[in-house]
């Protein structure tokens, strides 16, 4: 059975995605280190590149169908292994159908307008694939676990504590429900790293000299945060999990089984818009045979 096999993604996903309603606790209900049936990367290389060559055949009818658009969001901590998922599962794609937008500390700009804002104008126009790298998700959780980044925002009433998190599930809720309805299909990601494996992955960053670019000081800062980021997610996975928009908490610990996963998803999400290249109508088809006939004639 091939896991990306749009027949098989709903039940290859199940464990993974969480279903409206339930509650979860990280790291307890997911292990980091999951593997599925798989036990080696080469087990996942092949299925993999299905996997990216089926989502190019999907894009391709997504764009031409222009009624849907599809929006993946990616959150996790740092060293998960987003930018990498990016690179390798959309890696077949046309790159005309595709738009990354990546999420850090919002501008002055940004914090004059409300937290939905700038990513709305990321948002995916119908027919394309647009992939956020961090989200509106930051807005209740690194925000909820440093709370003081809430004045530079200048909210009317923000004081920070468990209604306030409320509040902002509520909206993005209503955000994403919003968006559903009107076409756009959204596909919510957390890759759920271990700490020891994030601990690791720091060290070889810190080691190896191609990779120190990809080390900062803010990195070992937030790593001590671990534990609170840990429950605002499990909080924020919990209360923003619905039927138009479910959370995959994906084991992320080995990255070839992390990108097998999130293909899997976006290919799920894909099926169910199940897009399809327009049909003409007989008019317009009796105006291509005409033209047809014209340019035969020419030799
Ligand atoms: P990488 O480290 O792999 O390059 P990254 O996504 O971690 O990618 P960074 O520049 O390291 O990028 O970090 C972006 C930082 O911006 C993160 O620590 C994130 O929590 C923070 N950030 C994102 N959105 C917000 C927000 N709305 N408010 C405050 N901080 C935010
Ligand atoms: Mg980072």
């Amino acid at each position: 059975m091939s896991p990306v096999d749009p027949r098989n993604t709903e039940r290859f996903l199940a464990p993974y995605r969480v279903e409206p309603g339930r509650r979860i606790r990280l790291p307890r209900d997911f292990d980091p280190g999951d593997t599925g049936d798989l036990v080696a990367k080469e087990d996942a290389k092949e299925r993999l590149a299905d996997g990216v060559k089926l989502l190019a055949e999907y894009q391709e009818r997504l764009a031409a169908q222009d009624r849907w658009s599809l929006l993946v969001i990616l959150q996790a901590m740092d060293a998960a292994g987003k930018d990498g998922t990016i690179r390798h599962v959309m890696s077949g794609v046309n790159p005309q159908g595709v738009e990354v937008s990546s999420f850090k500390a919002p501008s002055t700009a940004e914090l004059d307008h409300d937290y939905l804002w700038r990513t709305t104008l990321r948002l995916p126009a119908r027919g394309m694939i647009g992939i956020f790298n961090r989200s509106y998700y930051e807005e209740v959780l690194v925000v909820r676990v440093h709370p003081e980044l809430l004045g530079a925002q200048r909210l009317p009433d923000a004081r920070p504590g468990p209604a306030l998190w409320k509040r902002r599930y509520r909206e993005i809720n209503d955000f994403e429900r919003r968006l559903t309805d009107n076409g756009t299909r959204i596909v919510k990601l957390f890759l759920n790293v271990s700490r020891d494996e994030q601990r690791r992955r720091f060290l070889e960053r810190i080691e190896k000299p191609e990779k120190h670019w990809k080390f900062s000081a803010a990195d070992i800062r937030e790593r001590r945060h671990w534990d609170a980021y840990q429950e605002a997610y499990a909080d924020a996975i919990s209360a923003t999990s619905t039927a138009e928009a479910p959370w995959h908490v994906i084991p992320a610990d080995h990255k070839w089984y992390a990108r097998l996963v999130a293909a899997a998803a976006i290919v799920d999400a894909l099926r169910t818009i199940d897009p399809r290249f327009p049909t003409v109508s007989e008019e317009a088809r009796a105006a291509q045979l005409a033209a047809r006939d014209e340019l035969l004639a020419e030799g």
